[in-house]
């Protein structure tokens, strides 16, 4: 815009010098000429006036003094006089234009250009009273003379010029633009420019508050958006359609190693399984798949999102299912477990009733062998009423409402309920501590109490003992089951409480276990937000506690 301004400027400047310097030598010529033509006149005249009175040496006498040329011609052309050339070897005058006029109205006159157009020859001529023609002439500059003969003048002038009007356009530009180069753009009504450029920044005034508050409305959108994706557990990762990697929200970033969350889509991860999902979606098609990662599974949905006529963007979600799918694990663990549970006693009770069905049993062992169909049918009974407690913890709880329940009391029925059982182990099994209580299901902590005191007995050594102690520890609530017997090996410890585990198998079944017994306590523990607590040691004995959250 500069560089246009500053043009326009100095062309102007320029034109219009030149303009102005060319009419002016115009003028001036003109003015010349017409001053000349008068000179001529009034010599004309005077000679004229002065050739009446005298005769033709007077016209000679005037000749040889006079600066101008003279020309005396005949009515019919012939020149007669002429104080500059020999009038003899002159050609007839009688065509040219002035003297032709003259002797046609009185005057005539005329001038013509020298062949180098460099001079001018202007001619009066008279009609005197006796039918000759008076020619005056003289010699001046034409204006091309004069311009050449001023040319190295007209140059210098000519360069001045073009430095002036360089210098005023120069000038010119910087105070026009001064203004506009200084504009402040980011309040543009402060600006005290031209009116002219008013509206134009009351319309920039404009636009820039719209910017402002759509920014703001982005910023806030993206605030959001982060906010939201930070607070997500699920991954997400957007891909462009070049596969490079535009957002990655603070779950993926966690999960992954640090800045591999940039560039593209496989500087995150190599995993064959990401990879095709990833690809697919980027190729238009929408994918899912399954992925390990630090022990953990995840699984991948990968979405397409088409971009105008660019290719596949991609959206990826990446969700922890490692939970779930050991649940998904442990039902059919479970299902095959009870299968094969269930089958055990059965068998059992199927090979007796068929030995007695085929009458190989003696009458008097009859007695023995449906005694110890009972005990098989007891234990499927129990197994059966143990996996239906389980299954009801495990879907969310037993119904039950919750109520005050005195635990001391609890632990006295408890003890009463296995006396019988005790005294057969010949294990003495005592109750003691404060009577406490807790908010929960009667039936299921009477179960739990129960479950870990028939293992203290079952698991104990003859003349061992049992001790059930309640209480409250730093204002929470627990319950103590503390015995003398076997003990579980540090490895078994936690794995005691998975669903059919038992340390030893044989010794389990001849107690009567189901391999469910912990498993119950553990899930009725989780419904009353208690905590287990389990010390043991081979030999010595074991001690477990639930502690109940804080009154
Ligand atoms: P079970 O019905 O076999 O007793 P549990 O779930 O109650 O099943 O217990 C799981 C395993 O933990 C038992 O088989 C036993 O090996 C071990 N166990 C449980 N309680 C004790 C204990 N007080 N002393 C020693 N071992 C125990």
């Amino acid at each position: 815009m500069r560089k246009r301004v500053f043009g326009s400027i100095f062309l102007t400047a320029l034109i219009t010098l030149l303009l102005t310097a060319s009419m002016l030598l115009i003028a001036v010529h003109s003015g010349l000429s017409q001053d000349m033509r008068g000179r001529l006149a009034n010599e004309c005249s005077y000679i004229a006036t002065a050739l009446q009175d005298g005769d033709r040496q007077e016209l000679e006498r005037i000749g040889r003094v006079y600066a101008d040329r003279i020309t005396l011609i005949g009515a019919d052309g012939t020149v007669l006089y002429d104080n500059e050339s020999d009038a003899d070897e002159m050609e007839n005058h009688a065509a040219r234009p002035e003297v032709a006029a003259a002797l046609e109205k009185g005057v005539g006159e005329s001038s013509r250009l020298s062949s180098t157009l460099s001079e001018q020859t202007y001619y009066y001529a008279l009609r005197l009273g006796n039918g000759m023609v008076l020619r005056v002439s003289s010699v001046a500059n034409s204006a091309l003379g004069a311009l050449s003969t001023a040319s190295p003048w007209i140059v210098l002038i000519v360069l001045v010029a073009l430095l002036v009007a360089a210098l005023l356009a120069s000038w010119l530009t910087h105070v026009f633009l001064e203004p506009i180069v200084s504009l402040d753009l980011h309040a543009p009504l402060k600006n005290d420019a031209y009116d002219e450029l008013s509206p134009l920044l009351h319309r920039m005034d404009k636009q820039n508050r719209k910017i402002k508050s759509q920014l703001n409305e982005l910023e806030r959108r993206q605030a959001e958006f982060d906010d939201i994706t930070a607070r997500m557990d699920e991954g997400l990762v957007l891909f462009s359609a070049q596969g490079d990697i535009l957002f990655a929200n603070r779950a993926v970033c966690a999960l992954f190693p640090k800045d591999s969350a940039v560039g593209s889509y496989m500087t995150l991860c190599r995993d064959p399984e990401y990879i095709r999902v990833v690809e697919g979606a980027l190729g238009g098609k929408s994918e899912h798949g399954r992925m390990e990662k630090d022990g953990r599974v995840y699984s991948l949905t990968a979405s397409s999102v088409t971009e105008d006529g660019q290719g596949h963007a991609a959206v990826l979600f990446l969700v922890d299912i490692t939970e779930r799918d050991q649940a998904e694990r442990q039902r059919q663990e479970f299902t095959a477990n009870v299968s094969h549970e269930l089958k055990t006693p059965l068998t059992s009770i199927m090979g007796f009733a068929e030995i007695m069905e085929n009458g190989i049993v003696r009458p008097e062992d009859i007695g023995r062998f449906a005694g110890k169909i009972r005990t098989e049918a007891h234990r499927l009974l129990t197994l059966i009423e143990d996996i239906i407690r389980l299954s009801q913890l495990d879907e969310g709880g037993d119904p039950a409402p919750f109520e005050a329940v005195e635990l001391a009391a609890l632990c006295g029925t408890v003890r009463d309920r296995l006396q019988h059982k005790a005294a057969e182990h010949k294990v003495t099994l005592s109750v003691a501590g404060a009577p406490v209580t807790v908010s929960g299901q009667r039936r299921t902590l009477e179960q739990m109490i129960f479950n870990l005191a028939d293992n203290a007995i079952a698991y104990n050594k003859p003349d061992g003992s049992v001790r059930l102690e309640t209480g409250e520890e730093h204002g929470a609530p627990f319950v103590r089951v503390a015995d003398t017997g076997i003990g579980i090996a540090p490895a078994d410890q936690q794995r005691v409480f998975e669903r059919f585990y038992r340390v030893d198998k044989s010794h389990s079944k001849m107690t009567g276990g189901t391999g469910l017994g912990l498993s119950i306590v553990k899930h009725g523990a989780a419904l009353h937000h208690a905590e287990i607590e389990m010390q043991s040691a081979l030999d010595e004995g074991t001690t477990i506690t639930l502690r109940f959250p804080k009154i």
